[in-house]
C-alpha cells in the first residue's frame, strides 16, 4: 500500500565500528501505514539500522528523515521516542509487580513523572485510550492481573500496548515471536497486521513462516546494505538471497 507516501527515509547510511562497516550505504523507504519486514542473516546490520533510526547510534554518513521535514539525526534518542517512533526490544521492560492496567497507565505518562501518575485520576481520554489498547492487544480479561503472571506472549503484547499508549507513527519491533507458542505467533500476526494502516510497523524477524504470514514487502539486508526487496515470493526466489541463506 503506497498510497500514503513515505514516513521514513533512510538514505545512504554508513556506520563503522573500528573500521568494520556494519552499515554500508543503506537505503530504506517506508510508507505511512505500511507493514514492512526486515530479514537477513546474523550480522547483516538489522540492529544497527534500528539503532540509527532511533537515535542510539550516530552514522558516519547519510540521513534519516521522518516525513518530509524532520531530520532524525539532529534529534536525541529521547525526543525520537517521544516524537513518534516507538521501539520494542526483544526483552520486555514491563513492570512485573504492577497490573496490566497500571503498566498501560504508566506508559500513558510517557517520560513525565511516571510513578506519580499512579497517584492521580486518569483523564477520560487516557482511560478511553487504555480501553482501546487493551482491546487491540487482547488483554481485557487480564487487566487487573500482575504483569509478572502473564505468559511470555502476553508480556510481549503488553509491551506493544505500552508503546501504543504513546500513539507512535512508526513502530519498530525486534523479533516479536521468538519463544512464542504457535497460538501466540498467530495472535501476534493478527495484532501487527491490525496495527498497520494506523501506524507504520517495521518488524525484524528470523521466523520466515511468520514473515510470510504478515509481510507485504520484505527487505533483505546483507553486509550492511539492501540485498533484495519485494514480496516474500520475489525475495525468496532471488538467487542472491538464496546464496546468502545457503551460505549461513
Ligand atoms: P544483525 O542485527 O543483523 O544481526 P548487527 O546490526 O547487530 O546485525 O551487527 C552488524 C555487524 O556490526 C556485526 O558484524 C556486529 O558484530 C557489528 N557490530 C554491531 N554493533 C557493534 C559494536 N557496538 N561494536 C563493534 N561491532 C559491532
Amino acid at each position: 500500500d503506497t498510497s500514503h507516501g513515505p514516513i521514513l527515509y533512510v538514505e545512504d547510511i554508513s556506520v563503522s565500528f573500528d573500521g568494520f562497516k556494519a552499515l554500508n550505504n543503506l537505503n530504506l523507504y517506508v510508507n505511512d501505514g505500511e507493514l514492512r519486514c526486515i530479514i537477513g542473516p546474523n550480522g547483516a546490520g538489522k540492529t544497527t539500522m534500528m539503532d540509527v533510526i532511533t537515535g542510539k547510534t550516530q552514522p558516519d554518513t547519510g540521513s534519516v528523515w521522518f516525513g518530509q521535514r524532520i531530520n532524525l539525526l539532529k534529534q536525541s534518542e529521547h525526543s525520537i521516542a517521544r516524537g513518534g517512533i516507538g521501539r520494542k526490544f526483544q526483552k520486555p521492560t514491563i513492570f512485573e509487580a504492577l497490573s496490566v492496567f497500571e503498566n498501560l497507565e504508566l506508559a500513558s505518562a510517557g517520560s513525565k513523572r511516571v510513578w506519580s501518575t499512579l497517584l492521580h485520576d486518569l483523564s477520560s481520554l487516557q482511560r478511553d485510550r487504555i480501553d482501546e489498547v487493551l482491546e487491540l492487544i487482547g488483554l481485557q480479561e487480564l487487566v487487573r492481573r500482575d504483569a509478572g503472571e502473564l505468559s511470555h506472549g502476553q508480556k510481549q503484547w503488553l509491551e506493544i500496548g505500552m508503546l501504543l499508549m504513546q500513539n507512535p507513527r512508526v513502530l519498530l519491533v525486534d523479533e516479536p515471536v521468538a519463544g512464542m507458542t504457535g497460538e501466540e505467533v498467530e495472535k501476534t500476526a493478527e495484532l501487527l497486521t491490525s496495527l498497520a494502516g494506523k501506524h507504520s510497523v517495521i518488524v525484524v524477524e528470523h521466523d520466515m513462516a511468520f514473515v510470510r504470514s504478515i509481510a507485504r514487502t520484505v527487505t533483505v539486508l546483507h553486509q550492511g546494505s539492501v540485498l533484495a526487496e519485494g514480496s516474500m515470493d520475489q525475495v525468496q526466489n532471488d538467487p542472491k538471497v538464496v546464496e546468502v541463506y545457503l551460505g549461513e
